[in-house]
C-alpha cells in the first residue's frame, strides 16, 4: 500500500553520490525545496577510515555498500547472465566518489565530435575501420559549452595538476587551483622513456589535495576546509581517511544539508517514477528502511542514480515496462541501448635493479600521455578510430598486486612465491583505457528472471567489444609495451582485462529526439520535467574516467533547472 506524503517538493534527486550531491548543494542554493533519496547509508568516518587491504580491495563484494544492489552481466546477447557485484555506484551516501581513484581529467574537444571529425570527414574510412554496427554520434553540447562548469568542479573540490604541461588538452580559462601531487619512481621511470620515444608525458590531474585547500571566491567558500593527502598509498577503493580525496559526502552534500532546504532520505531506494494524466513526472515511489512504499510527489524529478539504475528507473516506470518494456521517456527506443566503457589493457614491467616502492601515495599521482588519445594521432591504415590515455597505475598493496603476474605464471606455489618477493617492490604497469564506440546490442535492459530483495527486476547489462576496439586494444598493448621495455624493464608483457571500466551511456543525449533520450541539458525529450544527469548520457566514451565530465554536466544541469523560476510558482 503506497502512502502519499502531501507536500510537494520542487525537485526530486533519486541518488546523492557525486552528480546527486552537486545537484542537492546547488539547487537548495537556489531556494528550491529539495528531497532527496539515497538507497543507501550515511557512512561514518571509522566505516571507511580503516586502511585495511583485505577489507576493501579483496573483500569488497562483501562490502555492503557494494554487495547490496548488484546487476546481471553477459556477453552476448543470447547467452546466460550472471550475477555481479559492482563498486559503482556505491550503495552509500556520496556514491562511488568515496573510493574513487581521483584521475580527474576533462575530456579533449575532439571526444564531443566523433562522428562529425572521424566518420563523417572520411578519417574512419582512411583508417580502414570497420564501424558495421556502430552508432556513432555528436554530442549535443560541445568542450566549450561545458568549460565554465569543469573549472567549477576543479576549484570547488580542489583538482591538483598543471595547466599547459599536455599538449593535447583543450583550452581554459584557468589554471589548476593546486600544484600536481608529489612524483613518485614510477612516474620519473615512465616520463623519462616516454621522452625518449619523443611522447609527451604529463603529470595528470587529480582530485586529490596536494595541499591543504578550501575554495576561494568567487567558488563555493561554504565548501569546508580539507587537508593535503598525506600519500598512505591504501586510496583506489578506500574512503579517505583525511579527507584529502574529492568525495561529496564531506563536501557538497553537508553544504546542501546546512542550506535547511534539502529533505535527505538515506535507505530509501526509489522504484518508480509516478506521471500525471498529461504525462509529465508528478513524483516517485520509494520504499522506505522498512521496506514500506511511500510516494513523494515533486514538480521535477531528477534521476542521479548511475548508468544501471538510471536505465532501470526509466524502464521500470511508465507503464511499468508490463506490456511494452519500453518505459517512460523512451519513445526513440534508446533506453538502456548504447552502453559504453573502457576495455582496459595493461602493460606491465618488472626491473632487477630498481627499486620502485610503488606502494607509497594515490594511484592518481600518475603520469600519462595523450599521444594514443582520441583523434590525437594518424589513424591511416591502422583499422581502428579512437584511441585511449596510457600512464602509470595500480594500486601498491601486496594484495592488490597479486595478479601481476608474467604470462603463464601459476598464482601459487614456489616459483610464484620467488617472484613475488623479488619483484614485488620491482615492479609496476601502466594502463591503457580504451574507449567503445556506441553498439546497440550492448545494452541495459531488465532481467526477466532475477529480482531484488524488494521484489524488483535487476538491471540486466548486455556488454561486448566489438572490432574497433578489440584492435584498438591490439594497438595500445603493442604502445604500452614499447614503452616499458624503453624503461629498461628486464621482462616485459601485456594482457587485457576481462571485465570492461567505468561505464556510461544508456540514456544518451542528442539534439534529435527520434535517436536521443535527453537534450543537450540532461533533460527528457518526452517528459520535460524529468532529468537524467550521469555518465549514462553520453553518446561516446571518450579515452578517460567520466568523473569531470558529470559533474560538469551537474553543474550545467543545475543553474538551467534553477534558470526556469516559472516552474516552482
Ligand atoms: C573504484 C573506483 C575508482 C574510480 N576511479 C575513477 C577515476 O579515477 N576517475 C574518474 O573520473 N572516475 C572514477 N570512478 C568513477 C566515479 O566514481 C563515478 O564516475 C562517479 O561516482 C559517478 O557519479 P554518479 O553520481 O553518477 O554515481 P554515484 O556516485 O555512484 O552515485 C549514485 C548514487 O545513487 C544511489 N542510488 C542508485 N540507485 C538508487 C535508487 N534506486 N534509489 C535511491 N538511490 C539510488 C547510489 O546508492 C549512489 O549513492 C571510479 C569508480 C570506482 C568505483
Ligand atoms: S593516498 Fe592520499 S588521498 Fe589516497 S587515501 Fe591516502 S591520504 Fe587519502
Amino acid at each position: 500500500m503506497s502512502q502519499a506524503h502531501t507536500r510537494t517538493a520542487d525537485v526530486c534527486i533519486v541518488g546523492v553520490g557525486a552528480v546527486g550531491g552537486i545537484l542537492a548543494k546547488e539547487l537548495a542554493t537556489a531556494g528550491l525545496d529539495v528531497v532527496a533519496f539515497e538507497r543507501g547509508p550515511a557512512l561514518q568516518h571509522a566505516d571507511y577510515a580503516a586502511r585495511d587491504s583485505i577489507k576493501f580491495t579483496v573483500r569488497q563484494s562483501q562490502l555492503d555498500w557494494v554487495r547490496h544492489d548488484p546487476v546481471m552481466q553477459r556477453r552476448e546477447p543470447d547467452a546466460p547472465a550472471t550475477l555481479r557485484y559492482t563498486t559503482s555506484p556505491a550503495n552509500a551516501l556520496g556514491g562511488a566518489l568515496l573510493h574513487w581513484t581521483g584521475q580527474a581529467s576533462r575530456f579533449q574537444p575532439g571526444d564531443f565530435k566523433v562522428f562529425s571529425n572521424e566518420v563523417a570527414s572520411g578519417l574512419a574510412e582512411k583508417a580502414g575501420a570497420d564501424l558495421r554496427g556502430y552508432d556513432v554520434v555528436d554530442w549535443p553540447v560541445s568542450y566549450d559549452d561545458l568549460e565554465p562548469y569543469y573549472e567549477r568542479f576543479e576549484w570547488e573540490f580542489g583538482v591538483s595538476g598543471k595547466a599547459g604541461v599536455n599538449p593535447f588538452e583543450g583550452p581554459r580559462k584557468r589554471g589548476y587551483p593546486l600544484p600536481p601531487l608529489r612524483r613518485n619512481a614510477r612516474g620519473e621511470i615512465f616520463e623519462g622513456a616516454c621522452e625518449r620515444l619523443g611522447y609527451h608525458p604529463f603529470e595528470s590531474p587529480a582530485g586529490i589535495l596536494s595541499e591543504s585547500y578550501r575554495p576561494p571566491e568567487p567558488y563555493d567558500t561554504r565548501m569546508p576546509e580539507r587537508p593535503a593527502c598525506v600519500y598512505c598509498g591504501h586510496c583506489n577503493l578506500y574512503g579517505c581517511h583525511v579527507h584529502a580525496k574529492a568525495a561529496t559526502l564531506y563536501t557538497a552534500i553537508p553544504v546542501a544539508l546546512s542550506t535547511g532546504k534539502v529533505d535527505l532520505r538515506t535507505h530509501s531506494k526509489v522504484f518508480r517514477i509516478t506521471t500525471d494524466d498529461a504525462g509529465r513526472a508528478a513524483g516517485v515511489q520509494y520504499f522506505d528502511p522498512d521496506g514500506q512504499i511511500h510516494e513523494q510527489r515533486a514538480r521535477v524529478v531528477i534521476l542521479a542514480a548511475f548508468v544501471y539504475e538510471n536505465v532501470r528507473l526509466l524502464l521500470l516506470s511508465g507503464d511499468g515496462g508490463r506490456r511494452t518494456r519500453r518505459g517512460l521517456a523512451n519513445s526513440s527506443d534508446m533506453v538502456g541501448k548504447c552502453i559504453l566503457a573502457h576495455g582496459d589493457v595493461r602493460a606491465a614491467g618488472v626491473y632487477d635493479n630498481v627499486v620502485v616502492n610503488g606502494f607509497i601515495g594515490p594511484g592518481s599521482a600518475a603520469m600519462r600521455i595523450d599521444d594514443f588519445n582520441g583523434n590525437n594521432f594518424d589513424h591511416a591504415g591502422l583499422g581502428f578510430i579512437r584511441g585511449g590515455t596510457i600512464g602509470t597505475s595500480g594500486g601498491g598493496t601486496p594484495v592488490e598486486r597479486v595478479d601481476v603476474l608474467p604470462p603463464g605464471m601459476r598464482r601459487w606455489g614456489r616459483e610464484y612465491k620467488e617472484f613475488f618477493t623479488r619483484y614485488y617492490n620491482r615492479m609496476f604497469e601502466l594502463n591503457m583505457q580504451a574507449e567503445t564506440l556506441p553498439h546497440p546490442e550492448n545494452r541495459v535492459d531488465l532481467d526477466p528472471r532475477r529480482k531484488d530483495e524488494w521484489g524488483v527486476p535487476l538491471p540486466r547489462v548486455t556488454f561486448a567489444l566489438h572490432e574497433n576496439e578489440l584492435r584498438l586494444r591490439r594497438f595500445l598493448a603493442e604502445v604500452g609495451e614499447r614503452i616499458m621495455r624503453e624503461t629498461g624493464a628486464s621482462q616485459v608483457w601485456s594482457d587485457a582485462k576481462t571485465t570492461p571500466s567505468r561505464w556510461a551511456g544508456g540514456t544518451r543525449m542528442g539534439s534529435d529526439p527520434t535517436r536521443s533520450v535527453v537534450n543537450g541539458y540532461c533533460q527528457s525529450h518526452d517528459v520535460p520535467n524529468l532529468f537524467v544527469v550521469g555518465s549514462s548520457d553520453f553518446p561516446t566514451m571518450a579515452g578517460y574516467p567520466p568523473t569531470c565530465t558529470i559533474a560538469a554536466l551537474a553543474y550545467r544541469t543545475a543553474e538551467y533547472i534553477a534558470g526556469q523560476r516559472e516552474w516552482f510558482r
